[in-house]
């Protein structure tokens, strides 16, 4: 499984997750910090907001996520994308 931009076929991606941070409460303030926390994982899925670094295109990830072909790279032998026309052909 991979991720593109949709509009600009990019890889350089950044997305949103959720993770866990310490809670500090004083006097009535509080503030967070990730170093603290305990648990450092994070978890994200299709419907965390993703966003294209080269052209600033943003959406779910749902719509990055690349469909891959039957065919296959010649060189590394990995499955190749279907290309965004194809999609929405298809849907
Ligand atoms: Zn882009």
């Amino acid at each position: 499984m991979s991720w593109r931009c949709p509009e600009c076929r990019s890889t350089a991606l950044d997305v949103s997750v959720e993770t866990w941070a310490r809670l500090f409460q004083r006097c009535g303030d509080f503030e967070t910090d990730f170093d603290d926390a305990l648990d450092h994982s994070h978890e994200w899925d299709d419907d965390s907001p993703m966003k294209c670094r080269d052209c600033g295109h943003g959406a779910l990830t749902e719509e990055f996520k690349v469909r891959e072909s039957s065919a296959v790279c010649p060189n590394c032998h990995q499955p190749l994308p279907v290309e965004k026309f194809m999609r929405q052909d298809r849907e």
